[in-house]
């Protein structure tokens, strides 16, 4: 079972996709995590990627699928995936949808996680990270005491107000396309309303897969 998540910044993937998976007995894959993992590892792959990165280049499309295609056909993923962060663009989905292809699989499932804009700048400036080890908090305000270490809080310059809705700008342009692409191409792709407590969202998305 493949499964796509998606959602604008601050919708919750990061937080479902381990809930999920654990209902879903399937593990995660999330594109940053496999990218520094081929990376560190010293693939041909994870070379090149590296490459671009030295470079302060974006890492082409092709390089990040061709990554997530060897992670995929490693055995733990042989009864599926949930994939946070794989698919942002028609052009991944394409790019994800031909790599299945090849080994005879497809996405059997889109969650779009579904937040109003407001909502996210509410949730995403309400988030600070200590600046000395990187902890992330929700609801402590900027120059808090971080409980490790003693850093300070503070806030991504990401997370601004204008910087999320900047953020929001380019998803509305680049990513939303990606849904109208899954529903052309008959993918089943379900709208989940993402507000509300963690335990009712993961509910809701289990639900839309049918368990
Ligand atoms: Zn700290």
């Amino acid at each position: 079972m493949i499964i796509v998540l998606f959602g604008k910044p601050g919708a919750g993937k990061g937080t479902q996709a381990p809930l999920l998976a654990a209902e879903l007995n399937v593990p995660t894959l999330a594109t940053g995590d496999v990218l520094r993992a081929a990376v560190r590892a010293g693939t041909a792959l994870g070379l090149k990627a590296k490459a671009c990165m030295d470079r302060g280049e974006l890492v082409p499309d092709g390089i990040i699928l061709g990554i997530v295609g060897e992670e995929l056909s490693a055995p733990q993923y042989r009864r599926g995936a949930v994939l946070d962060g794989v698919v942002r663009t028609v052009a991944q989905a394409e790019g994800l949808q031909h790599m299945l292809a090849i080994s005879g699989r497809k996405v059997d499932a889109v969650l779009a996680f579904d937040v109003e804009n407001e909502e996210i700048v509410r949730r995403l400036s309400g988030r600070t990270v200590c600046e000395r080890c990187q902890t992330p908090y929700t609801g402590r305000a900027v120059g808090s005491v971080c409980e490790r270490c003693g850093g300070a809080l503070v806030r991504r310059k990401d997370d601004e107000p204008d910087a999320v809705r900047t953020r929001l700008r380019v998803y509305d342009e680049q990513t939303a396309p990606v849904i109208d692409w899954y529903l052309q191409h008959g993918e089943p792709v379900a709208m989940i309303d993402a507000v509300g407590a963690v335990e009712d969202i993961t509910r809701r998305a289990l639900r839309a897969l049918g368990r």
